[in-house]
């Protein structure tokens, strides 16, 4: 447990809890104990002040007016861009398309890729892994275009099974859609051998970035992936702000998704021309401010160091692996911290995720209860829910502490 808390102390927490104004609450006369971040985060008072400033001193529409403010505007919106595009090491802004986050980005890629590009008889290659938001979209395309889904399994410990990925990946898999770190077990994915294999047979690959970017960083050129969809939320921005990268060449290829304002260069009575990438994609008024404070959410995280936002919930999820261990819960997803990110799936005794979640919150403690938009991965391990505890920047040791006294309580309610 020293160890961990050595480790730990890469991120001066007890600091960075100050900028959270939440975090101060009290629930029922309890601190508030907040393990939800995997679901959204908290946001900083930089995030909060950022979007009320905008509004404050230079809310206008952008890309829409020449006076003082609209340039105003169109220039924070712009920068956040260039922040983004920086964070990722996108090699230029243009690489960026902001949207309400990463369901809306892969609705975008599956409709606007992959209606024009995909025909019968091709293949989706998904895992039993993805958010329904990395699926669903993709069924819709695979409706309408006649192409075919295959998923790739997991392992009874909570990994891809990567056993029959040469049969799975052919010439006739036309995209790889994966995610970098599963949002209900924890596991973060081989990519770089994912996409090498699936760029070796002619397929792109589409990685959610959900969890992966707020909790590990992503760099693109490195990963070399074509799209990466991310959440401005997850990692301490406004809700709905967020967006996607895209390879440039396949932005150019891809048809519009949205019609409307400003996506347009000229509009006739039967047709229109589009604008450049990547305003060809930003139809109508954007979350202008929600992504000037998503900026300023990068420029916290970036204050901070991915490596030691990494190493610090490396440290807290070796913690929780270990207490809720010794008390018995079910672990789901990996054991190894190097591959389990800053969250954990458990069942505790037999209490129902849900009657757990519930007494939990009587003492403060914030956990989520469900599926978690996972339906196939609750199948796979037979059961209906899962409860789940999340880390970021700003949890404690104290705090999974908290949860495992918690977790006695509910003990004696329910057995
Ligand atoms: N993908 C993963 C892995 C997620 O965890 C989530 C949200 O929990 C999503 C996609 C969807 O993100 P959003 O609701 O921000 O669009």
């Amino acid at each position: 447990m020293a160890v961990t808390q050595e480790r730990s102390a890469g991120l001066d927490v007890a600091r960075i809890r100050e900028d959270f104004p939440i975090l101060s609450r009290t629930i029922g006369g309890k601190p508030l104990v907040y393990l939800d971040s995997t679901n959204t985060a908290q946001r900083p008072r930089q995030v909060i002040d950022a979007e009320r400033e905008f509004y404050e001193q230079h809310n206008a529409n952008a890309h829409r007016a020449i006076y003082f403010l609209g340039e105003e505007a169109t220039d924070l919106y712009e920068g956040a861009r260039a922040k983004t595009a920086r964070f990722l090491g996108a090699p230029d802004p243009s690489t960026i398309v902001f949207t309400r986050g990463t369901t809306e980005s892969v609705n975008l890629v599956a409709h606007a890729w992959g209606r024009k590009f995909l025909k019968e008889g091709d293949e989706i290659l998904l895992t039993e892994m993805e958010h329904h938001s990395d699926i669903v979209p993709w069924q819709f395309a695979a409706r309408d275009t006649g192409a075919v889904l295959r998923y790739l399994g997991l392992t009874d410990d909570g990994l891809l099974d990567l056993s029959n990925l040469e049969a799975l990946l052919t010439e006739r898999t036309k995209i790889l859609c994966v995610t970098g770190m599963s949002n209900s077990l924890g596991t973060i994915t081989p990519l770089p051998r994912l996409i090498e294999a699936a760029h070796a047979v002619g397929a792109l690959v589409l990685v959610d970035g959900a969890q992966l970017v707020p909790h590990r960083g992503a760099n693109v050129v490195e990963l070399d992936c074509d799209f990466l969809a991310f959440s401005g939320h997850k990692m301490l921005g406004p809700t709905a702000s967020g967006g996607l990268f895209a390879k440039r060449e396949l932005l150019e290829a891809m048809d519009p998704f949205l019609g409307g304002g400003e996506m347009i260069n000229e509009v006739f009575h039967d047709h229109s021309t589009f604008n450049e990438v990547p305003w060809k994609f930003e139809a109508g008024t954007m979350n202008v401010a929600q992504e000037v404070a998503f900026g300023a959410a990068i420029d916290y995280l970036e204050a901070l160091g991915m490596d030691r936002v990494r190493e610090h919930e490396e440290a807290i999820t070796a913690y929780a692996l270990e207490r809720l261990s010794e008390v018995g819960a079910r672990i789901f997803g990996p054991t190894d911290v190097a591959v389990h990110g800053g969250v954990v799936s458990f069942w505790y005794r037999d209490v129902h995720p849900h009657d757990l979640a519930t007494i939990l919150n009587e003492e403060g403690v914030a956990i989520r209860a469900g599926h978690h938009c996972n339906q196939l991965v609750m199948r796979r391990y037979g059961v209906p829910a899962t409860a789940r505890a999340s880390f970021y920047v700003y949890n404690t040791v104290q705090e999974v502490d908290a949860l495992v006294e918690a977790l006695g309580k509910a003990e004696s309610v329910f057995t």
